[in-house]
């Protein structure tokens, strides 16, 4: 079972897999959104996916032209796990929050054109100037 939370706690998840792809997103709004260099995803399937506790969604125009939802703890502000409206069969999990870090072992990154040099990751990835289907 992979499990996560948020700083404060309000808000748990949980997914029983499997974990369908881990990346690293460097575009500019996962810049923002974190205050990083990057979010790092593990995608799961939607559709056994749960959580609890008190959720805001911040929508925003992807890159695919329909919103990307991201999930935040109402009360802490942790963002927690991605909705996106472009791939409704997923729910991609920001990995920080995971209870479990090994859990999440990246092999690709996206949007390196974006990505701050400081931000480069010492792992072998798998680099994509965007997103791989855009390219
Ligand atoms: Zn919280
Ligand atoms: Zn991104």
């Amino acid at each position: 079972m992979i499990t996560g939370r948020c700083l404060c706690g309000a808000v748990r998840y949980e997914s029983p897999g499997p974990g369908l792809f881990s990346i690293v997103c460097h575009c500019r709004d996962c810049q923002r959104a974190s205050g990083s260099g990057g979010v790092p995803v593990l995608g799961v399937p939607r559709v056994s996916f749960a959580s609890v506790g008190p959720i805001k969604q911040v929508r925003t125009k992807g890159g695919s032209g329909h919103a990307a939802v991201r999930n935040i703890c109402i009360d802490c502000g942790s963002l927690l796990f991605g909705t996106p409206e472009s791939a409704p069969e997923l729910v991609t999990i920001y990995a920080g929050s995971l209870d479990d870090s090994a859990t999440f072992l990246p092999d690709a990154a996206l949007f390196v054109s974006q990505r701050p040099p400081w931000a480069a990751l010492a792992l072998p990835l798998a680099e994509h100037q965007r997103m791989p289907d855009d390219e």
